[in-house]
């Protein structure tokens, strides 16, 4: 069984204006529509959601410390989130948690935290994409074609700044003119993490039925393969016996 926790920042379900174009994507949130899909792995999971504006920015340590995939979206709220509260999920994943960020989630303290770079992009509105698939033997390619058309979708394009990726899954192409590396892994520590472009809040890419596999396979490939480890650094005595090995 994977536990599995949905954060949100829940900022743009409460904004005018914004609240009305999302409301036929999101009736729930943007919570509540990842956590539906994520549930249709059935019994391999047990998934809640978790906002900004609940105690603790939806994470004390006991929602955290029974997280085994942590799934992110932010956008307006970055800013927000406590560095206290970063340094500890960081901590988790270092230990093995698994992190699937989505979306504008690439400026989040986490996702940033865990890279170490600006995690900067180029965007533009709303353009046509097609996602291409680039490992296809990744697990998290699983049941997804070559390549499928998302539709309308916010822009992001190159260059996006993070450190090389151990697997580019996906590749967005966008008809305006951009290319966009919108589905990658990385390992930290314990840890394996994937960043997926899509997911705008006032789009229906998370309608799409490949992201949606996509997602999925996202949590099953993020979540942890062993207990997860304590952090130490040991000093072993070595006889002398084994020195002259
Ligand atoms: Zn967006």
């Amino acid at each position: 069984m994977i536990r599995v926790t949905v954060w949100n920042e829940n900022v743009h379900e409460q904004q005018e204006g914004i609240r009305e174009a999302m409301a036929p994507f999101h009736p729930n949130g943007l919570h509540n529509t990842l956590a539906d899909i994520i549930r249709e792995l059935g019994d391999k999971v047990s998934v809640r959601t978790a906002t900004l504006d609940q105690p603790e920015q939806g994470l004390p340590d006991e929602v955290l410390n029974n997280t085994d995939v942590l799934v992110w979206w932010g956008h307006a709220a970055h800013a927000s989130v406590d560095d206290a509260l970063v340094s500890k999920i960081q901590e988790r994943i270092l230990k093995g948690m698994g992190l699937i960020v989505l979306h504008s989630g690439h400026h989040s303290k986490i996702f940033r935290r865990m890279m170490g770079t600006s995690c900067n992009l180029r965007w533009r509105d709303d353009t046509y994409e097609r996602l291409f698939c680039t490992d296809p033997g990744h697990p998290i390619a699983k049941g997804i074609p070559l390549n499928f058309e998302l539709g309308l979708e916010e822009c992001y394009g190159e260059f996006f700044d993070i450190p090389k990726p151990d697997s580019v899954v996906f590749e967005g192409w966008f008809d305006i003119g951009e290319v966009f590396r919108s589905g990658c892994t990385f390992t930290r520590g314990y840890g394996k993490i994937f960043y997926f472009q899509p997911g705008h809040e006032t789009n229906g890419a998370f309608n799409n039925p490949y992201v949606r596999r996509i997602i999925q396979n996202a949590v099953e490939w993020t979540a942890p393969a062993n207990e997860l480890a304590e952090l130490t650094c040991p000093h072993i005595d070595t006889t002398l016996e084994e020195k002259r090995k």
